[in-house]
């Protein structure tokens, strides 16, 4: 095997639902190059591989070729950390089972390992950011779904089929839930992603009357952000939708506690840092549900980590122990 000493680099690749961000990061956890590629607008895998590929290499030529790469870590949406696939990924254009890491493999003769997104999400908070020292600790993305990954012991914990932990998918509402991407009803991710956010504000608004600055906005292209604009402002709607959304999340929180009794949730992804607007409900969400032997134990996070860096730096974390392709 290759020591760092040859191989000083690994790639990191984050694969959201709606953008591809990449990063060439050494040793220290220091990105040194980065590029990005929109995600839904190519309809095979193929083309997209080809589009990541075409903009990546460049970069990794200027840092001195594919023989300085120690290999490529990638977070996906239902990636397989075992089989290197991502399968049936609700919020992908491409659907069945994609062999991405060996598509990456094949055009760049770079050995590559993929888990899903959260997961590496987790390895790069661990390792850089809030999470730093931790061994126990839950992360939650928060973005166009809601994802999450689990650590117990310092380890990911990927489970018998390499799927562990899609906390985004546990059901909140039996009852009338909304409809998921992944086909079932009531998921946590219809209430709390982004997406989410913008479903709740245009049902409040469709179902009252009183004045609210998001009835600036035509109803279909409200975001999570004009909400967080709105709640700023002092607009009482806007933080009505906070707290509804922060009120699932701490309840689905409080029954996450009991699972592996984490030191700290650590909250990742633009809705995270609408602050106390929506940490505030949360934690009163998590006290008002949770089992009396775990009060006031776990701490509530925001990621330390800029949104795309927590996601490339743990990505590329898990190339570091790839084997070379020829050894
Ligand atoms: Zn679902």
């Amino acid at each position: 095997m290759n020591s760092s000493m040859e191989r000083p680099y690994v790639v990191g690749i984050d694969i959201g639902g709606t953008n591809t961000v990449f990063g060439i990061v050494d040793a220290r956890g220091t990105i040194i190059a980065s590029g990005a590629v929109k995600t839904q607008v190519y309809s095979t895998a193929d083309e997209y591989v080809d589009e990541v590929c075409k903009s990546l290499l460049p970069l990794i030529i200027a840092n001195g070729g594919v023989e300085k790469v120690k290999g490529i870590g990638i977070g996906a949406p239902n990636g397989n950390y075992y089989s290197g696939t991502i399968e049936f990924a609700p919020n992908l254009p491409w659907k069945g089972i994609i062999p991405l890491a060996a598509m990456f493999e094949e055009r760049l003769g770079i050995p590559t390992a993929l888990t899903n997104d959260a997961n590496a999400a987790a390895v790069g908070e661990m390792t850089y950011g809030a999470a730093r020292g931790m061994k126990e600790f839950i992360m939650i993305t928060l973005g166009t779904g809601v994802g999450s990954g689990i650590v117990i012991n310092g380890q990911v914990v990927y489970g018998h089929d390499g799927f562990a932990g899609e906390l985004g998918h546990v059901i909140v509402r039996r009852d009338n839930g909304r409809l998921c991407g992944c086909g079932r009803h009531g998921c946590l991710e219809t209430y709390c992603s982004a997406t989410g956010v913008a479903r709740t504000a245009r049902e409040i608004l469709a179902a009252r009357t009183d004045a609210s600055l998001l009835r600036n906005i035509p109803a279909e292209s409200i975001t999570s952000k004009d909400v967080y604009d709105a709640a700023v402002q002092g607009d009482k709607i806007a933080q009505e939708i906070f707290d509804f959304t922060g009120t699932i999340l701490g309840q689905a929180l409080a029954d996450f506690i009991a699972f592996s009794s984490p030191e700290a949730i650590v909250l990742f992804g633009g809705l995270a840092k609408s602050g106390d607007y929506i940490l505030k409900p949360i934690q009163k969400a998590i006290n008002d549900n949770i089992l009396k032997i775990y009060q006031g134990k776990t701490k509530l996070l925001v990621s330390e980590l800029k949104d795309s860096d927590a996601a490339v730096l743990g990505a590329s974390a898990l190339a570091w122990e790839l084997k070379d392709l020829k050894d």
